[in-house]
């Protein structure tokens, strides 16, 4: 049986904190692959402006090239509307459902998981594996764990990794202000970035 990791986000741009969790839930899980899932535009405006799908889809291809166990899907930004997790999550278990799916996030969503639409169908469409997120603390994350298994009756698998704290509006920040970004993204991707000059 195939097991493949979904692992959605903004990428508003994708960055080495994203690639690195990511690489490590493919070697720690030994996922066939991973699908990098950037979400869709919000329909109406909201409070934060997002960067066009397009354009953050063709970010991802472009940083994810060398690693042939990384792939991209553009299912969320082709939605009309913004995908809810369990639409998207039983979208690509329909189509394999003979592959073991796995949600791979972060410990933020965990902490609010009851606020999620349908949590009954995610956990029923993939197994759920959370990551540390800076601003949790491993007992509390622990904690709410088992919570949650309790009361859905169900695994969530914990991949206790260090993370690189790099945020994507950490990014968008240093660009606005004309500093550099090297080593926070993949070096090709810098370059690209300064050069479509996105985040004015
Ligand atoms: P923003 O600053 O715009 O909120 P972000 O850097 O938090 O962006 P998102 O696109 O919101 O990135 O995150 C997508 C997924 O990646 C989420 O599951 C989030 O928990 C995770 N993530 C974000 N930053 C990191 C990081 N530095 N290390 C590991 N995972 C991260
Ligand atoms: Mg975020």
């Amino acid at each position: 049986m195939k097991k493949k990791g979904i692992f959605g986000g903004t990428f508003d741009p994708i960055h080495n904190g994203h690639l690195h969790v990511a690489y490590e839930a493919l070697y720690n899980l030994e996922l066939d692959e991973i699908i990098f899932i950037p979400s869709g535009n919000p329909p109406h405006k909201t409070s934060k402006a997002v960067t066009d799908g397009k354009i953050r889809y063709d970010l991802v291809t472009k940083v994810i090239e060398n690693e042939r166990r990384f792939k991209v899907s553009d299912y969320e930004i082709n939605k009309k509307s913004l995908s809810y997790t369990y639409e998207t999550l039983e979208y690509f278990k329909e189509l394999e459902p003979d592959t073991q799916w796995y949600f791979i996030t972060g410990a933020d969503c965990l902490m609010d998981i009851y606020t999620w639409k349908n949590i009954d169908r995610i956990f029923n469409s993939c197994k759920f594996v959370v990551f540390n997120r800076s601003g949790y603390g491993k007992k509390e994350i622990l904690n709410q764990k088992s919570l949650v298994e309790a009361k859905l009756n169900k695994e969530i698998l914990f991949l206790d990794i260090p993370i690189l704290e790099i945020s994507s509006t950490t990014i968008r920040n240093k660009l606005r202000e004309g500093k550099s970004i090297s080593y926070l993204v993949p070096e090709g991707l810098n370059k690209v970035l300064k050069e479509m000059n996105i985040y004015k």
